[in-house]
């Protein structure tokens, strides 16, 4: 039977509850403890795989293929662990379920209502996420006291006293404000936002603190009293110079004996001797590289947070700080590459998908390219550089991928009309087909070419998995008159071209896959670690 964590959020949101149950997981992971990870969205979509990054952030990708919050990014990013479809669901996902059912007649008779349906749905899911775990760690999206996030809280409330479950305990994220004017740190808003948790019939056991400033032992006391928590259950969090020390604070503080106490999981003796480590070169690095980033979505950062992090990751493995020069793909597009890119180590071309920025990209790869300056294109990144390869070393005018021009005269970027997926499926994948769930996601497998920057990137593996995003593929009809010309297929999946590298060039790789999203802080993904070395050989 497993046991369970929940944690929600009070006052705001980003507060970081992600980061907050990622690393309470992490501790656990590191006492010896089988720990699974659950992220609950409130919000209607299925999935957030048709939201624009804008709006939510990235989409993450499981190994098998769900698209999910990105806050599953954080857990694996973590808990070096992959987790599974099981590891997220949506309000869309629990009502879609129900209303299949019952029109499949699986309710008959019965008058089909929030409670007990939905509640009883939300709980059969989060305890189908806990099967197999000593642990559940369960973090509820959006704040207490949102409308939508109700039937989670009672499924959630439920569950404390369910014959199936061996032991619940409520970790609170709040914020405690600083008030300049009167010098003070607020308790009003946690205490307000724990009332309304009791009021649903949820008393936390632990209130994480969120705070700019350290709180004081009697602040401390002051908000165990109100909060009807034991006072080492106010565990503060400090704004951190990085989120991977989040755990060590935690820990410095004894978070997890209230824990361990409430759960009776015996003494907790984490080991993060090496995170420890990785943390240090994080924070204070030996060396520096500028890595030239390309991308379009910037107004918001987190569009690309599994590949940004990836590069904290290889840098905390390299001892160097990896400088980002974010460059937005239209502004290349006005004032040329050289102009953004010419104080760069090297440059990266993100994914992404539709038309706007894509002829800066263009422009940025063939800067990379010319001018011999390390190169890493991921998805739409090396997609471009095909069609870059096409246009200006194969002379095809007009080349193009057919996403952005479906009657371009030499495709080198096309849709297979009959795609075989993961599981053996074929997958039509056509103009006409709907937006959501129609991609190539998840896990494949890639052969790696011998002597190739892939194939030694990843220690001479001959077979390596990486995940996927995206719905067209490089066109195998140019191949041999891209590789006649220097552009070489060094990694190919089921007789779909994964990656290309350029003869001659010192380090240039595109890669169709998403190798940000296996990267980790104790394991960062070999691709971008040798990219980020190329980077620091550079001059
Ligand atoms: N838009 C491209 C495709 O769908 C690339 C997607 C991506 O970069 N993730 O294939």
């Amino acid at each position: 039977m497993t046991k369970y964590i929940f944690v929600t959020g009070g006052v705001l949101s980003s507060l970081g509850k992600g980061v907050t149950a990622a690393s309470v997981g992490t501790l656990l992971k590191h006492s010896g403890k089988n720990v699974g990870m659950l992220k609950i969205d409130p919000y209607i979509n299925v999935d957030p795989g048709t939201m624009s990054p804008l709006e939510h952030g990235e989409v993450f990708v499981t190994k098998d293929g769900a698209e999910t919050d990105l806050d599953i990014g954080n857990y694996e990013r973590f808990l070096d662990t992959s987790f599974l479809k099981s590891s997220n669901f949506t309000t869309g996902q629990v009502y879609s379920s129900v209303i299949e059912r019952e029109r499949a007649g699986g309710y008959l008779g019965q008058t089909i209502q929030v409670v007990p349906h939905i509640v009883g749905e939300i709980v059969s899911r989060i305890k189908k996420a806990g099967d197999g775990h000593e642990i559940l760690v369960v973090e509820l999206g959006g704040t207490v006291g949102d409308i939508e996030g109700l039937p989670f809280m009672e499924a959630i409330r439920q569950m404390k006293h369910d014959d199936d479950v061996a032991g619940t305990f409520f970790i609170h994220v709040t914020l405690i404000p600083f008030i300049k004017a009167a010098g003070e740190l607020k308790s009003k808003p946690t205490q307000h936002s724990v009332q309304e948790l009791r009021r649903i019939g949820i008393t936390p056991q632990m209130i994480i603190a969120r705070s700019e400033n350290a709180l004081p032992k009697a602040f401390k006391k002051k908000l165990a009293m109100s909060c009807d928590v034991s006072q080492d259950s106010v565990i503060e969090a400090l704004d951190a110079s990085t989120i991977y020390d989040i755990p060590v604070t935690f820990l410095r503080q004894n978070i997890l004996k209230p824990i361990s106490k409430e759960l009776d999981l015996g003494d907790l003796n984490p080991d993060m001797e090496e995170w420890d480590t990785l943390v240090k070169k994080i924070v204070q690095p030996k060396n520096k590289t500028v890595v030239g980033f390309v991308g379009k979505y910037l107004e918001l950062k987190e569009a690309y947070k599994s590949l940004t992090e990836s590069l904290i990751h290889c840098g905390a493995h390299l001892d160097t700080r990896i400088e980002i020069n974010w460059v937005d793909s239209e502004e290349i597009e006005e004032r040329g590459a050289q102009a953004l890119l010419g104080d760069c180590d090297s440059v990266l071309v993100a994914g992404g998908f539709g038309n706007r920025g894509i002829e800066g990209k263009i422009k940025a790869i063939e800067y990379a390219r010319v001018n011999k300056v390390p190169y890493l294109g991921i998805c739409l990144g090396m997609q471009l550089t095909l069609v870059e390869y096409a246009r200006n070393v194969l002379g095809l005018e007009g080349a193009n991928s057919i996403e952005f021009d479906e009657n371009t005269p030499h495709p080198m970027v096309y849709l297979i009309d009959n795609f075989m997926d993961q599981s053996g499926n074929f997958q039509l994948r056509t103009h006409q087909s709907p937006m959501g769930g129609t991609l190539r996601l998840g896990e494949y497998e890639c052969n790696t070419k011998e002597g190739s920057i892939l194939r030694e990137a990843y220690n001479g593996e001959k077979t390596i998995y990486e995940r996927h995003r995206h719905r067209y593929e490089a066109n195998p009809t140019y191949r041999e008159q891209l590789e006649k010309a220097g552009m070489i297929v060094t990694g190919e999946s089921n007789g779909l071209i994964e990656t290309v590298e350029i003869e001659g060039h010192p380090w240039f790789l595109g890669v169709q896959f998403h190798p940000e999203f296996t990267s980790r802080l104790q394991t960062p993904n070999p691709s971008i670690l040798a990219f980020v070395k190329a980077s620091l050989n550079a001059d």
